[in-house]
């Protein structure tokens, strides 16, 4: 009980220190400008927010127990020094270097884990998250259960067991509620030349959109590097992403009944979602309008192109295992 009061403590720091940062971005350099601080589903985003201290961290812990009773036969003595150190070899690498792989690995994953959720089978589930028509940093917590437990419970358990040193599961709370935070804010930022490697609050609006707009695009959570070697990378250079939200409008707004949505309608349809570029949507449906789309689709550049060796090597230095993250990106939008 009192863990979860603490977690929830915890949950409320981020919550506020969230909601002032990316509320002074909105307002300096907005992407939607008429769009409101508190908006229709905040009150809603709000549950999400909390939902992982109350019902994740004890589901997280039992799977990591779990894994490591598995692991090492039950013996107490081990368990407790893996507990404190990690394994070897991976535990032994410098910490910053560590947050490197840990990021290269644990995006790879979830990069497919995310591309899956936008197949017909998982989409009902991930529809949660799209469902909202305006995006800001409240959106980022906005998961099912279901995709919350598969996308982050199942990835971070998986990377304690591979080795990982605790300290850097630390590290990475605070970097993921920023990170995540600042992809869904309503900024108008896309990082410059950076945006082929990081993923920035424009590469993930577009990610927002309508199916036929870039919807089906730009699936990594951190490294949008991902997205342009197996070509989702989207960014148009002339436009910006203005419509949020789902091809079929059926998603409930209150709570118990996104919780049900993916179970009430069993029969899955064939959505617009399911595995379709923009560009492939646009040559499927043929009109002046998805020409334009077509027209629009930035296709990703191979990999020997100039932009992917302009890079500055420093994007992956230490100035990413530091204890400020999101000190990186520092061009403006
Ligand atoms: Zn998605
Ligand atoms: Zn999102």
């Amino acid at each position: 009980m009192m863990e979860i009061l603490s977690a929830l403590l915890t949950t409320a720091a981020w919550f506020g220190m969230c909601m002032i940062v990316f509320s002074v971005l909105a307002v300096l350099i907005p992407l939607h400008p008429r769009q409101p601080l508190w908006r229709r589903e905040s009150f809603l985003d709000t549950i999400y927010w909390f939902l992982p201290s109350v019902l994740y961290a004890p589901l997280s812990l039992a799977m990591v127990g779990a894994g490591l009773y598995l692991m090492h036969g039950g013996d107490e003595q081990r368990i407790a020094a893996f507990v404190k150190q990690g394994y070897a070899p991976i535990a032994t690498l410098p910490l910053w270097l560590q947050f490197v792989l840990l990021l290269v690995i644990s995006d790879f994953i979830q990069y497919w884990i995310h591309r899956s959720f936008h197949g017909a089978a998982f989409w009902k589930f991930h529809a949660i998250h799209h469902s909202p028509k305006e995006v800001d940093w409240m959106v980022a917590a906005r998961f099912h259960p279901v995709n919350f437990i598969v996308s982050s419970i199942f990835v971070g358990t998986l990377m304690i067991l591979l080795g990982f040193s605790p300290v850097l599961f630390a590290m990475m709370v605070p970097f993921n509620y920023l990170y995540s935070g600042l992809v869904h804010a309503n900024v108008k930022w896309s990082f410059g030349p950076l945006k082929y490697v990081f993923a920035s609050p424009i590469f993930h609006h577009w990610h927002h959109t309508m199916s036929d707009q870039g919807g089906n695009m730009n699936f990594a959570p951190t490294l949008a590097i991902y997205d342009w070697l197996f070509g989702t990378f989207y960014m148009p250079k002339d436009k910006l992403p203005e419509q949020y939200g789902v091809d079929s409008d059926d998603v409930p707004e209150d709570f118990v009944g996104q919780l049900f949505y993916p179970f009430l309608n069993p029969q899955v349809q064939e959505e617009l979602h399911a595995a379709r570029t923009p560009k492939e949507y646009a040559e499927s449906v043929p009109s002046q309008e998805n020409a334009v789309i077509a027209a629009h689709a930035e296709p990703a550049p191979a990999v020997s192109e100039t932009k992917a060796t302009s890079i500055p090597a420093g994007a992956w230095s230490d100035t990413n295992a530091g204890n400020t993250p999101s000190t990186p990106y520092v061009d403006a939008p």
